[in-house]
């Protein structure tokens, strides 16, 4: 029977998962924009046309995120396998999941009107200007392109596709699975992942609603393959992240008198030469290695051109990590600014001799001003000096600059960083602090390193899942490699919580946590599935040759779902 039924299911498979993609795509659900919607309608409308859910129309729906002021939802479907509910045991469930937005097009140039249109914007690549491979996959015709077909629309559209035969098959009594499957799509992963952040909430209400135990997660996120195209990279786990922003207080002073004030860009200048690709922050994993800090952004504060030091300079830096915690993060940076102070002060000390010893004269090091002068806070320290210094008042303060700032970051006009550093500047204004002083603080987003074989009691649960995932994989025609944790940054990192560790120290330093960004770190430690990077071979994404490999997503990720399901 199984035998006879799947040349029927891979063509059928093949002509639905294209139909899906070509009309998905064309729903422009740029992330963080108000078009997300289109993408989320549109699931919302597929999914209640499958045979399933016009039997079990409330068994799909869409969840609006809690607090999002973009109102975006999550849209999920869950078809019901198994019937455990009559001995009350919890049913085990298969999560497939992944996000409905998609990133710009500005890169498409003249061929952004075609950028949502796979099947045109393929045909109009054939003249326009591409590198080699990209060039040798158009030709080959296995392969096609558009805003999404990757990253991750393809993906999405696969699990649905499998998702409906699961449920026509639990409709006929034909299924022999032993689980249920809840597909689950998120809005906002390339921006800063209130779906996935919101979803912790969903996963928990269905749970208790239908008497679930989430088994396993699949994330149908595209995964590279080697250069031959033959092993296909799955990950267990996803990087964590945090960004660190430094505000820096100098000395001001008139040029000519420089040697008596703090320059703040020499400062943070310094402070960037100790962290930038730092090995110090770099965690490693079994062999494998996390990125070192990088530098985003590196300003000073003034407004108008002068001749005196510039008074404040920020930055802000990308941070990830597999085990160091954003608290052991801020320990380090702490002493790293208390360096940068030491060195900006010497290197004056040095120059004002070494120019004194030019000119045969006797230095005068009594202006230059003294280190333990100079201050390193974390931004919760500020507040508690603010504080101090007026509670109620500062209180008040708080909101009201709250209030603006989500107002501009509501418009589009500053993004998280940006009004992270002017809450800083705001609180320190407020402190009335005149000496020199490094705030450090967090801008969101924070992701939380993931990992599936890491999590508490559920120990090498990811790998035991990869495995079976991997012997189904070869008999659909895909050899699966695994890796511990994907650095590209992704939604995993919302479905459990593998360290323990004081959240406070990271939502005190946060000056945006509150309505405008929050991290449900209970519902998530609540969670913790075992979860796989798993989905259709993908390229490019994000650029405008981003593509999806035909076969990979139309035969060889269904049937490896398909299988997959029936092994749980
Ligand atoms: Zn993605």
């Amino acid at each position: 029977m199984e035998q006879e039924k799947k040349p029927v299911e891979r063509a059928k498979w093949k002509k639905q998962i294209l139909a899906y993609l070509y009309d998905f795509i064309e729903q422009p659900s740029v992330s963080d924009s108000d078009a997300e919607h289109l993408g989320a309608e549109w699931l919302q409308e597929t999914l209640k046309k499958q045979p399933y859910f016009q039997v079990q129309p409330d068994f799909c729906g869409s969840y609006e995120i809690p607090g999002d002021y973009r109102k975006r939802s999550i849209v999920y479907g869950l078809v019901k396998g198994v019937t455990g509910t009559a001995t009350g045991q919890p049913e085990r469930t298969l999560i497939l999941t992944g996000h409905y937005d998609v990133v710009g097009i500005e890169e498409y140039g003249a061929l952004k009107p075609l950028a949502f249109q796979v099947e045109k914007l393929t045909e109009a690549m054939k003249d326009a200007q591409l590198d080699e491979e990209s060039r040798a996959d158009l030709e080959s015709g296995e392969w096609l392109f558009g805003r999404g077909t990757a990253d991750m629309k393809g993906g999405l559209c696969a699990g649905l596709a499998v998702l409906g035969q699961v449920g026509e098959e639990i409709l006929e009594g034909t299924f022999n699975g032993q689980v249920n499957v809840l597909f689950m799509a998120v809005p906002d992963e390339e921006s800063y992942s209130a779906g996935m952040r919101g979803a912790a909430g969903l996963l928990q209400n269905l749970r208790k609603k239908y008497n679930l135990i989430y088994e396993c997660l699949l994330c149908l996120e595209p995964n590279s393959r080697d250069q031959a195209g033959q092993k296909q990279s799955v990950y267990i786990g996803s990087v964590g992240k945090c960004m660190p922003v430094a505000l820096v207080q100098g000395l001001k002073a008139h040029v000519g008198t420089c040697f008596q004030g703090i320059n703040a860009v020499s400062v943070l200048s310094r402070f960037l030469l100790k962290t930038e690709v730092s090995p110090q922050f770099a965690d490693v994993y079994k062999g494998e290695m996390c990125v070192p800090p990088t530098w985003l952004y590196l300003k000073d504060q003034k407004e108008l051109y002068d001749v005196s030091l510039p008074y404040r300079a920020c930055g802000y830096i990308n941070m990830l990590q597999f085990d160091t915690t954003p608290e052991q993060v801020m320990e380090q940076l702490k002493a790293m600014a208390q360096e940068a102070f030491v060195d900006v002060i010497g290197a004056m000390q040095a120059s004002c001799r070494e120019i004194a010893q030019k000119a045969g004269q006797q230095p005068d090091l009594s202006r230059i001003p003294r280190v333990d002068r100079c201050r390193v806070l974390e931004f919760s320290q500020l507040q508690a000096l603010c504080r101090e210094k007026d509670e109620t008042g500062f209180a008040a303060y708080y909101e009201k600059q709250y209030e603006e700032i989500r107002r501009k970051i509501q418009s589009g006009e500053w993004n998280y960083p940006q009004a992270t550093v002017e809450m800083m500047k705001r609180v320190l204004d407020f402190a009335d602090l005149t000496e020199p002083v490094m705030i450090l603080g967090f801008a969101p987003p924070f992701y939380p390193a993931f990992h599936s074989d890491r999590l508490p009691g559920k120990t090498g649960a990811g790998s035991t899942y990869f495995e079976k995932l991997q012997s189904v994989a070869i008999q659909a025609g895909t050899r699966l490699q695994r890796y511990h944790y994907f650095t590209g940054i992704s939604d995993l990192s919302y479905c459990g919580s593998c360290a323990e560790y004081d959240h406070t120290k990271y939502y005190d330093n946060t000056p945006l946590w509150g309505d405008l960004y929050r991290v449900d770190f209970e519902g998530i430690s609540a969670l913790n599935i075992p979860s796989i990077l798993f989905g259709p071979w993908g390229k490019n994404l994000h650029q405008r040759t981003e593509r999806v490999h035909i076969k990979s997503l139309t035969e060889e990720t269904p049937e490896t779902l398909w299988a997959f399901i029936n092994t749980l």
